[in-house]
């Protein structure tokens, strides 16, 4: 949650939806875990924030393990780590296996695998050779890999210098 008097994260942008909401929406009191009243209610605001975007990605970047930021729970911000993680470690397997290594890849980097040598120009069937996967495990794992580069895409987009 960006607090109410901060500046505009981009400049154009009006302010924060959570401005005049109550704190005690998106931060629980100490020890007390929000409850899905309040976390239903939290993420409604946050679906119509102008910074959504940049409140989510400040939180991801900070490890923010308390509250509603970004319309996520803190649970489904330690998600959001682990998938950059792995589409990190995916990645350096990718370069691997390009350059004729073979690596072991967990069945967990397996999408992320995928997704880096598509970006790199391969083709699924080659793919599929290099990871011994059908061609139907490979348009699975491509399709598991979606949703974790929107998200690689938006951290990239807010710290494209990196945002460890
Ligand atoms: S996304 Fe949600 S928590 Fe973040 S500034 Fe907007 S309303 Fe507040």
């Amino acid at each position: 949650m960006i607090e109410a008097d901060a500046p505009a994260v981009l400049p154009g942008l009006s302010a924060p939806a959570c401005r005049n909401a109550d704190p005690a929406l998106f931060f629980p009191a100490y020890g007390v875990p929000l409850s899905q009243v309040q976390i239903t209610a939290a993420k409604e605001l946050c679906t119509g924030c102008p910074v959504r975007e940049e409140c989510l990605a400040i939180a991801v970047r900070s490890d923010e393990s308390d509250g509603i930021w970004g319309g996520t729970t803190p649970l489904e911000r330690r998600r959001m780590r682990l998938q950059l993680a792995r589409m990190r470690q995916g990645a350096e397997l990718a370069r691997a296996v390009v350059s004729g290594e073979e690596p072991q890849v967990l069945q967990a980097l397996r999408p992320a695998v995928v997704h880096s040598l598509f970006r790199m120009g391969w083709n699924a069937e080659r793919i599929g050779c290099a990871l011994a996967m059908t061609s139907s495990q490979v348009d699975q794992a491509r399709a598991m890999a979606a949703r974790s580069q929107a998200f690689l895409a938006l951290m990239e987009r807010h710290y494209p210098k990196g945002w460890t």
